[in-house]
């Protein structure tokens, strides 16, 4: 990128360049509540609060920034997206999204002849929204609309053996209030997220911006293989209840059974033997499935084709094989009106996505939306995601007139 001023969404992006880069995977490390993340936090109130927006962080551990007339927030138009990334992710999943509300809502402040300019609006920022850290994608939508069981939620654990609970308090929340909370879901009339396009979708159309139809339909499942963990020079070959061969037996058994589904995309992108050594037998692997389809029960199947699988690939090995889902997110198909209104108003195509987003987690709850910027590479969740600058700029333009828009109605 070259230089901008910071007003631009390239120049936003540009402060927080340098925060949580990954020197081993490349890209950036952001988890949530890590320094990283808890220094974008403290930019994104920094730049809210030098706008005059009113800055709240809820008990879940929402960041809201207030343009709130006259101290009302019902029937508020909300925007965002979310700060954390997974590890060695791109610079734009998430950051543009925030950095081109700041930037929309700038614009939205220069008018002097807005409509609904009295009408409250926020920016809101979601944490834990790749679930990079506990596993559960869009934790922090999940409880906010209680889709996910506080208990549940608070014992959820990261690599080091961290609860959620233990977390959350570390970063100055109360545990206990995490958790659905009606009275702020309430407070939202219609939400729109910007994303970076995480597929080839507009670079094959030639166009910068797009309006979301659906989101595919995803789950993420852990399985864990059981063996028996041995010494790798005296434990003869016949006599081995190897889990890790197991493991790399179901992740090939994986790929064959999603490729015969049109559609359907299941990956393995995460395993983890224990107790970890070079010269040591694994006494259990655990690895982490996701699939998706636009069609539920496609999806139902495949993961059941699956789970008969696992146990299989186990059972061939003389180990056990146990799988549990993690979360569950049926296809989501936002707002008819609002998205044809947002196509036309935009001159915009509508394209579907294959990625999760906190939109469609809030979309069950309030009339949701969400617009795609152009990514040259096509490639997300890695270094490689792009953006060109020119594009930056017209996604938070066309936030801008999609915000105009629902303040107007
Ligand atoms: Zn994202």
């Amino acid at each position: 990128m070259t230089a901008a001023s910071p007003d631009t969404v390239s120049g936003l992006l540009r402060e927080i360049a340098d925060v949580g880069t990954d020197p081993v995977r490349g890209g950036y490390s952001r988890p949530v509540h890590s320094s990283a993340e808890t220094e974008l936090r403290e930019w994104f109130v920094a730049q809210a609060s030098r706008r005059g927006l009113d800055v709240e962080t809820d008990r879940n551990g929402i960041v809201w920034a207030w343009h709130a007339p006259g101290g009302r927030r019902d029937g508020a138009i909300v925007t965002g997206s979310h700060l954390d990334s997974v590890p060695g992710g791109g610079a734009y999943d998430g950051p543009l999204g925030v950095a081109s509300a700041l930037v929309a809502f700038d614009r939205l402040a220069e008018r002097t002849d807005l409509p609904g300019a009295d009408r409250p609006r926020a920016i809101a920022v979601f944490p834990e929204e790749e679930g990079s850290r506990f596993g559960v994608a869009c934790l922090g939508s999940r409880l906010l609309t209680g889709a996910i069981d506080p208990d549940r939620a608070r014992a959820l654990t990261d690599s080091e053996g961290d609860t959620v609970a233990d977390v959350t308090a570390r970063a100055g929340l109360d545990p206990a209030g995490l958790g659905p909370d009606p009275e702020a879901l309430a407070r939202i009339d219609t939400f729109v997220e910007l994303h970076v396009e995480q597929g080839r979708g507009l670079v094959d159309l030639d166009r910068p911006i797009a309006v979301a139809s659906s989101i595919l339909g995803h789950g993420r499942w852990r399985v864990s293989v059981e063996g028996e963990g041995n010494h790798a020079g005296t434990t003869l070959m016949a006599d081995r209840r190897d889990p890790m061969v197991a493991a790399a037996r179901l992740v090939v058994r994986v790929r064959e059974l999603a490729a015969r589904i049109p559609e359907a995309r299941a990956t393995v992108g995460r395993l983890l033997p224990t107790p970890g050594g070079t010269n040591v037998i694994a006494s259990r692997v655990d690895l982490w499935l996701d699939v998706r389809h636009p069609d539920d029960a496609t999806t139902n199947g495949l993961v059941e084709e699956i789970r008969q699988a696992a146990l299989l690939c186990a059972a061939e090995e003389g180990c056990g094989a146990r799988m549990t889902e993690e979360s569950l997110s049926p296809t989501v198909d936002f707002d008819a009106g609002l998205r044809d209104d947002l196509a036309a108003a935009l001159d915009a195509p509508v394209l579907s996505t294959g990625a999760g987003h906190d939109a469609g987690v809030l979309k069950d709850h309030v009339r949701t939306a969400m617009l795609f910027v152009r990514n040259p590479t096509g490639v997300s969740h890695s270094p490689a995601e792009d953006i060109e600058e020119a594009d930056a700029e017209a996604g938070a333009e066309a936030l801008a007139v999609a915000l105009a828009r629902l303040l107007d109605g």
